[in-house]
């Protein structure tokens, strides 16, 4: 606002000092023509007013009429002459000097007229005596003396007035000179100011930068751990708790993708259910607890005898266990099973109430097939199913595959 300001009163300044300047160039140029005008009108006064009397003196001196047309018409352009200085001095302070003159004039004029009538009379004596003896000398002198000191007062009027002018000029040029070094403050100020404004526009845009970059660190940080939470509780979400195998939501998943697969790449999908033989004397004798400890045994058997990548073993259900093979023929998923059902024996976990073995032993019902329909899938299951009750049937500590 303040440089608004001053910039209104620089450019009116400017605007002042022209029109300023306009006015000093104007009355200039007027004063100029008008003294110009006066002072070549003050020359030709004397002149005339010399023409007059030499007119006058020589018809007094040598009696002879005066040629009074001519007379009259030298005294008329005087008295025109006059008429025009008073008339172009009026504004300058000489124009007292010039009433004076032209009341001199007058006297002049009218001691001219009476020498005038005596002459015309032939009374020549009384004609010279009003012209050389009367005081008509005297007004004479006066009247040049006056003459020359209004030619003097107008050089010096003349001066003093150019001097003002020049004064104003000089004003003039100081007012442009002050304007125009306040336009150049304004300018440097609001340079100023605008740098100073885009350089808090960059610390504010860094700032937003900076504000920005940490909410993506922390929003990438917190993407991070929800991703570690989500992998966490599918992890959780699909494993046994007791045994840490996968658990039975997890198998049927993978049974339905390896079905899928199998049934695309026409591959047979093998299947085996494993459970514990006499687990219910194993806990009734051995404690829940113990049972429990058991289990996770079997369960780390299990594990470790499926290598295979695509091999899947979980927990079924109580003291079952199911193990996906894809790929896998009967027999091939036969060789696995007695692998486990071997080790699990050979592990060598004490059981004193089974009727078996002395030790944990486990049955296992194996079924494979070339699988088409999601139906055939079930009654792969429903065959290995079949196949372990036939083994508990035939004595257990087996393994028996789906006819
Ligand atoms: P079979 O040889 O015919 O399989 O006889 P079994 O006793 O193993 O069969 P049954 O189904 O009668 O008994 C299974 C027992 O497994 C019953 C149950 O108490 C026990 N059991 C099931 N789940 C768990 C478990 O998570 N921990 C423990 N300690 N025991 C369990
Ligand atoms: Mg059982
Ligand atoms: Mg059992």
């Amino acid at each position: 606002m303040r440089y608004l300001g001053s910039t209104y009163i620089a450019v009116a300044i400017l605007v002042l000092t022209f029109v300023l300047g306009l006015y000093v160039d104007v009355r200039s140029e007027d004063m100029h023509v008008r003294h110009l005008g006066i002072s070549t009108r003050l020359e030709r006064i004397v002149r005339l007013e010399q023409e007059l009397t030499s007119l006058l003196s020589g018809a007094v001196l040598e009696e002879k009429l005066l040629r009074v047309s001519r007379y009259d018409s030298v005294d008329e352009q005087l008295t025109t002459t006059v008429g025009a200085v008073a008339e172009l001095s009026r504004e300058l302070e000489l124009s007292g000097d010039i009433s004076v003159l032209l009341e001199l004039q007058q006297g002049l004029r009218a001691t001219e007229a009476r020498s005038l009538r005596h002459m015309r009379a032939g009374n020549w004596r009384r004609a010279r005596a009003v012209l050389f003896e009367e005081d008509y000398v005297l007004a004479k002198k006066i009247y040049e003396i006056t003459t020359e000191s209004v030619i003097s007062a107008l050089s010096d009027e003349l001066a003093e007035r150019a001097r003002r002018l020049e004064q104003m000029r000089q004003l003039t040029y100081g007012l442009r000179l002050a304007a125009l070094g306040l336009l150049v403050w304004v300018g440097l100020m609001f340079s100023r100011r605008l740098r100073s404004e885009v350089a808090a526009q960059a610390r504010l845009q860094q700032t937003i930068e900076t504000a920005n970059e940490q909410l993506e660190a922390s929003v990438r940080e917190r993407t991070a751990e929800l991703q570690a939470a989500n992998a966490q509780l599918a992890a959780l979400s699909s494993t046994d708790a007791l045994t840490g195998l996968a658990n039975r939501r997890r198998f049927d998943e993978v049974w339905a993708a390896e079905w899928q697969r199998a049934a695309r790449l026409g591959l047979p999908l093998a299947l085996a259910l494993i459970d514990v033989d006499h687990f219910k004397a194993y806990n009734d004798h051995y404690g829940h607890q113990a049972g429990d400890v058991c289990l996770r045994q079997v369960a780390a058997i299990l594990a470790a005898e499926v290598r295979r990548s695509g091999e899947l073993v979980a927990r079924y259900g109580g003291e079952e266990f199911v193990l996906v093979l894809p790929g896998a023929t009967a027999a091939e998923a036969r060789v696995v099973a007695e692998r486990i059902r071997t080790a699990v024996q050979v592990r060598g976990m004490p059981h004193e109430h089974s009727p078996v073995a002395p030790v944990v032993t486990v049955s296992i019902g194996v079924a494979s097939g070339l699988v088409q329909r999601a139906e055939q899938a079930e009654a792969l299951l429903k065959e290995a199913d079949v196949a372990l009750y036939l083994a508990k049937d035939q004595g257990r500590n087996r393994v028996l595959t789906a006819a």
